[in-house]
């Protein structure tokens, strides 16, 4: 069976409007839950506590994936598969992988109630029914060095110049002791080039 994963958009950006995180060195996300928009809009979607349900009792986005990660956490149903995209830049979004949606909670955050997501990255082995994921997936490279190496590699293929489908790669994979954190590991490859990188190393 196809298992279709859900997409977050996510932003980690300085200034960005929700409070995201990256967390243990790459393999956990920490997500915020969206806003309720106001119907009245008497009030910011900032000022009001993020909640579960609609008024009419239908869960909002917020509330299935809390539902999601409660079944997930009392053994009654498989993790949520998430694809996570990270805006880097005005309309610049990259891939940073599948994550599996592990725990949810409510926590005060200037003056009101978020929800909160954990995110972890998902075991690409156990996914088996998920294809065409071909970055190097074993690390989140964190925003500063994408953006770093963005700037560098001007936006394209290192290879071929190609502007499409650009993924961040590890020079050296992080299975063989890469690093996530320094721009001067990861360059900008189209997925073409990714692919036949990939074959060359397995
Ligand atoms: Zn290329």
């Amino acid at each position: 069976m196809r298992h279709r994963a859900t997409v977050i958009l996510m932003s980690v950006r300085l200034g960005a409007p929700y409070k995201d995180r990256v967390d243990e060195n790459g393999r956990v996300l920490i997500y915020e839950g969206h806003d309720n928009p106001r119907p009245d809009g008497a009030k910011s979607p900032k000022e009001v506590d993020q909640v579960g349900r609609n008024p009419d009792g239908s869960p909002t986005q917020n509330g299935l994936f809390a539902n999601a990660a409660n079944g997930y956490k009392m053994g009654i149903r498989e993790p949520e598969v998430v694809r996570v995209y990270e805006k880097i830049k005005t309309g610049i979004w990259v891939y940073n992988g599948l994550f599996l949606l592990t725990d949810a909670w409510q926590e005060p955050s200037g003056g009101r109630s978020v929800f909160k997501f954990r995110l972890e990255l998902a075991n690409q082995e156990k996914l088996p029914t998920l294809t065409n994921t071909v970055v190097d997936q074993s690390r989140v490279i964190p925003t500063s060095v994408k953006l770093e190496v963005w700037r560098r590699d001007g936006g394209k293929c290192v290879k071929c110049s190609a502007k499409d489908n650009l993924h961040f790669d590890h020079i050296i994979p992080y299975s063989k002791g890469g690093t996530s954190m320094d721009a001067q590991n990861i360059q900008l490859l189209c997925v073409r080039h990714n692919l036949e990188k990939r074959d060359r190393i397995e």
